[in-house]
């Protein structure tokens, strides 16, 4: 099997599919020369345990029915000139089966005036990729300097990380293995106050706790009055809300953030003496028909505010897109959700007309499957991406056993020839240029005695050029 990305879904779905099916050889292919995915580029440096489950993708690793193929993307054009391509019809030619899990890798826009035109406007994928050492994002170099406010437009536990870093003390993110360009523009931002948007319980725990920061108190027609009357889960959000910062004034601290909920951004201003520069926001002012469902529809109100925004995040989620060959293999993808069309078990379908051409029905592609973000749409924690992997893993497990058809002729011992065929056909001067787990592990080795050296757990590599210099 081929796995195409090297990210939680891919490695839990490995694992369930090896203890499923113990004599299957796994090849996973990863576009960067490390692996991890969104656990390495993604997870807040100040949330450490959250990539503990780096240890359990290490066991998966040491299998020996298991080939990390990194620095190797799958179905695109290489343009560095550094790193290989293989297109996926020669997957498709060596494997019996492939399972698609490279995540997603683009950000959605909000479509507004000055989004695309304006300095000081970032995504937010943009920004977490730079300060945790993505090499696509290593040259973001935000400007941190231009003012004291920044809007956080869009909600979810992104917009709370990326609201966090801005916030939190530079002396605590020092000891963690945010990148050192990151600290150093970190330490000499001007941001005081930051305006964000929805969040969950934990991360908004989090912020009340940031020493010297203040919240400013939410709307108070935001929050029933009974409190008693909601679900437990939105109990808990309103009391944290309601109780705020205790101790902390947002006139007396340096920082501050706040709650701007039921905003709509209509268009960005530019600054009058730089007219290149973003100055503010303006929102369309909205409600909800019913105030506490928040799958009530949204009405505008008529009314509109404009806060100021010196720098601003958009943070209104990933994309997955599909990659080219997709047609050619007969797999859908659903631009509007940004999924691989599946079975909701991870089976790859496409639609078929039935006899009759009148309706229309779905069939699996043979061999094909897919897991994580790519499956379900950009959300989920680890734990929920572990689960929908699972799922996966067993969907592949049951047609193999089964015999139901793969890409190959489905025989007991395949015949497949694996990243041997690929490395045949790709040749020689491309595969030298592969990096193996070996290999990985001396880059791991490397980072993290930068970064003992600094007093932190690593620090990172923040281009590729520099991951393989380690192996020279
Ligand atoms: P990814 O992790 O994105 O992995 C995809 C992999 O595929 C990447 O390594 C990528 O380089 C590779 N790839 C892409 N294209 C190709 C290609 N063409 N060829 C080969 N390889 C390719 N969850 C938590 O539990 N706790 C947290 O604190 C937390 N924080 C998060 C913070 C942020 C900012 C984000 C965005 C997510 C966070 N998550 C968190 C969620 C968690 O990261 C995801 O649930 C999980 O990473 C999704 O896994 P995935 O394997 O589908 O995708």
């Amino acid at each position: 099997m081929a796995i195409v990305g090297s990210g939680p879904a891919g490695f839990y779905t490995a694992s369930r599919v090896l203890s499923k099916l113990p004599q299957a050889k796994i090849d996973m292919y990863e576009a960067l020369p490390v692996p991890f995915g969104l656990v390495r580029h993604g997870v807040a440096p100040d949330h450490p345990e959250v990539k503990n489950c780096q240890d359990r993708f290490d066991e998966i690793a040491s299998s020996p029915n298991f080939t990390f193929v990194g620095n190797v993307t799958v179905g695109d054009s290489d343009q560095s000139g550094r790193h290989c391509t293989v297109e996926l019809p020669s997957l498709m030619r060596h494997y019996d089966s492939i399972l698609l899990a490279y995540g997603a890798a683009e950000d959605k826009k909000l479509g507004i005036f000055g989004e695309s035109t304006l300095t000081g406007i970032y995504s937010a994928r943009e920004f977490v990729g730079w300060y945790n050492g993505l090499p696509d994002c290593a040259n973001l170099h935000p400007d941190l300097t231009r003012g004291e406010d920044a809007v956080i437009i869009g909600q979810g536990n992104v917009a709370l990380d990326v609201a966090r870093m801005l916030l939190e003390d530079i002396d605590t993110l020092r000891k963690t293995d945010i990148t050192e360009h990151a600290l150093s523009r970190l330490a000499e931002s001007r941001v005081k106050r930051v305006h964000i948007a929805a969040f969950t319980i934990k991360e908004a725990r989090e912020l009340m706790k940031l020493p010297d920061v203040a919240f400013h108190p939410v709307n108070r027609t935001l929050i029933p009055q009974d409190l008693k009357s909601l679900p437990r889960a939105s109990k808990r959000l309103m009391e944290v809300l309601l109780k705020g910062t205790p101790g902390a004034d947002p006139l007396e601290t340096s920082k501050s953030w706040s709650l701007d909920s039921c905003l709509s951004p209509k268009h960005f201003l530019a600054r009058s003496d730089s007219p290149n520069s973003v100055a503010s926001t303006e929102f369309d002012v909205t409600t909800l028909a019913d105030p506490f469902d928040p799958k009530s529809r949204v009405e505008k109100t008529g009314e509109a505010i404009i806060l100021p925004s010196d720098i601003v995040l958009r943070s209104v989620g990933y994309k997955s897109i599909p990659l080219p060959g997709f047609i050619e293999a007969g797999i859908q993808f659903d631009e509007m959700r940004g999924i691989v069309c599946n079975d909701g078990f991870g089976r790859v379908t496409r639609l078929v007309s039935d006899s009759d051409a009148s309706s229309r029905a779905s069939q699996q592609v043979p061999g094909l499957y897919c897991a994580g973000w790519l499956k379900r749409g950009p959300t989920g924690v680890i734990a929920s991406t572990m689960q929908d992997a699972f799922t996966t893993g067993d969907a592949i497990a049951q047609d193999w056993l089964s015999g139901a058809s793969f890409l190959g002729s489905h025989k007991e011992f395949s015949q497949a020839h694996g990243w041997e065929g690929v490395k045949e056909e790709i040749g020689l001067d491309q595969a030298r240029r592969v990096v193996t787990w070996d290999q990985w592990k001396m880059i791991d080795t490397l980072e993290r005695s930068r970064g003992e050296a600094r007093g932190k757990e690593r620090e990172k590599f923040t281009n590729v050029a520099d991951m393989l210099a380690v192996l020279d």
